[in-house]
């Protein structure tokens, strides 16, 4: 056994369960927990104040986790290409342990590290990690369903491998020396408090009991507040909590699940966490969908991108309610439900024929649980550019799903306020309501309360005639060739 080893974290912020920590400690007797604050990550372009805040506090959180066992974080600001070899030189480690991620950035930075230090990548953002799910003939799935059941067929995780947490650490010497966690204030955790006990917490009361959550997930998750869902995003995107203790956690719950139906839940919230990896998969593959549509037919579709329709989707202020209402909880929160995230992209790409591109960015720039692979797939999926998308002509109907998923408008009259005194018949389509009652309700279209941006059936019928010519131009083109 060498003496010292660092355990690099970058978004594994926890000590159960967490095989890079666990491999350094095999390794090593020292073991030095480093994270750095890499510029790019945290002053680039477009960079989501709330979802650094939260790794800060998390980070923090991780620190007196460490400190009750004898060790720290030592938090340095810089580019890790320069001071992982630095502190590697310093400390006289001689090797370097971290969980592999697979963005496009991740890899060409561990690329750059490992050219200068021995670094040991060990597998755990997902299950089972993009080259370990493959086609017959060894090619990357680009289509959800046969992924997911290729997914399935791999030998699953159990309670015993789970890594428990360390009830001791090594100290790290006095002359490693750290900069201090920045502190952005101004951020209400109570929704999700930045922990990893939070997280864990939140696990277990989802999937515990006769009446867990999860049971009843497949009915619910739809619920435009979320109530419905595990909540979990942010703590799966800093790993806070590791994929495969939740896959654990739902596999037992799903052993006590009294009825068929209650299987049905968790075998629902599986698929979802089979989602996140299908994309994790698509993004390590195919890197240039971060910038492109996946479906190049796409390339020539004739976006108008007007900057004031846009603005007006970002403030919650379109003239339909249940987009508005969730606009404005993504920037009071910096979470929405699935369900509320596809109802606003479709909006933005369909109705508004903004390129996703553009609500990808402003979704970058809010959430709290903001994912490359995540983000980028579900605006593919949504706006049809994308591997295994809807098709462009799914076009959600915003009266449609708020009648839906929010019937008796609870959720649009929460978030916006304007609306707190119309009648459930109008709920979801105010401007419907004879001028007297919106002078009575206090709910004057154009006034109180934006009148709608545009009509959705004609914005849906413009956008399947657009369609529908970009399929004539791309036949013709490959006529000719
Ligand atoms: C336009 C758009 C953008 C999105 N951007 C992100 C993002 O930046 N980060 C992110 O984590 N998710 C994103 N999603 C996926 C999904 O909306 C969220 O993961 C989910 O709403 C989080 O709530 P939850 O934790 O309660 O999920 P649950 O329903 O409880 O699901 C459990 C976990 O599975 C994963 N998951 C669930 N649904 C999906 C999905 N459709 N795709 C990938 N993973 C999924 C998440 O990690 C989630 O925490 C996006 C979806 C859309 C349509």
């Amino acid at each position: 056994m060498s003496s010292v080893a660092l355990w690099w974290i970058r978004r594994d912020l926890r000590l159960t369960d967490n095989a890079a920590l666990a491999a350094a400690l095999r390794h090593a007797h020292q073991v030095i927990p480093v994270f750095i604050l890499d510029p790019i990550a945290h002053h680039g372009h477009s960079v989501s104040q709330r979802r650094l805040a939260f790794l800060y506090e998390a980070l923090r959180s991780l620190d007196r986790a460490l400190r009750k066992r004898g060790s720290r974080l030592v938090v340095r600001y810089g580019k890790p290409d320069d001071l992982i070899p630095a502190l590697v030189r310093e400390s006289g480690a001689t090797a370097v342990f971290a969980e592999e991620d697979y963005s496009p950035y991740a890899r060409q930075r561990d690329a750059r590290v490992a050219k200068h230090v021995p670094l040991h990548l060990t597998p755990g953002v997902v299950i089972h990690p993009p080259e370990t799910v493959r086609t017959a003939d060894d090619k990357p799935y680009t289509v959800f369903t046969p992924f997911a059941r290729a997914w399935r067929a791999l030998p699953s995780p159990s309670r015993s491998a789970l890594l428990p947490p360390p009830t001791h650490l090594p100290p790290v010497p006095d002359e490693i020396t750290g900069d201090p966690i920045p502190i952005i204030a101004g951020f209400d955790w109570s929704h999700f408090p930045p922990s990893e006990q939070a997280a864990q917490e939140r696990l277990e009361h989802f999937c515990h009991g006769d009446e867990a959550p999860i049971f009843r997930y497949h009915h619910e998750r739809n619920w435009l507040d979320g109530r419905g869902s595990s909540r979990l995003s942010p703590y799966f995107r800093f790993g806070l909590l590791s994929a495969r203790s939740a896959f654990v956690t739902a596999m037992e719950a799903r052993a006590k699940a009294k009825t068929e139906e209650a299987k049905q839940g968790v075998d629902a919230w599986i698929n979802e966490l089979i989602w996140r990896e299908f994309y994790v998969n698509i993004l390590a593959h195919f890197p240039h969908v971060v910038k492109q549509n996946f479906r190049q037919v796409y390339d020539n579709f004739p976006w108008e991108n007007d900057s004031t329709l846009f603005a007006a989707w970002r403030e919650g202020m379109t003239g339909y309610p249940v987009v508005d209402a969730a606009m404005r909880q993504l920037r009071e929160e910096g979470w929405i439900s699935n369900r509320a995230r596809m109802i606003v992209a479709s909006f933005l790409v369909k109705d508004l024929l903004v390129h996703w591109r553009w609500g990808e960015r402003w979704f970058w720039e809010q959430l709290i649980d903001g994912d490359p692979a995540a983000n980028n797939g579900g605006w593919q999926w949504t706006a049809g550019t994308g591997t295994d998308a809807a098709p462009f002509f799914r076009i959600f109907h915003p009266v449609k799903q708020g009648e839906q998923f929010d019937p008796g408008g609870r959720y649009v009259r929460r978030w916006v306020p304007a609306l707190a005194h119309v009648p459930d018949r109008f709920i979801h389509h105010p401007w419907d309501m004879p001028v007297d009652l919106q002078r009575k309700t206090g709910c004057r279209i154009g006034d109180t309360y934006p009148a709608p941006l545009v009509d959705h059936e004609q914005a849906r019928q413009r956008a399947l005639r657009l369609l529908q010519q970009l399929h004539r131009d791309k036949q013709k083109r490959d006529e000719e060739r």
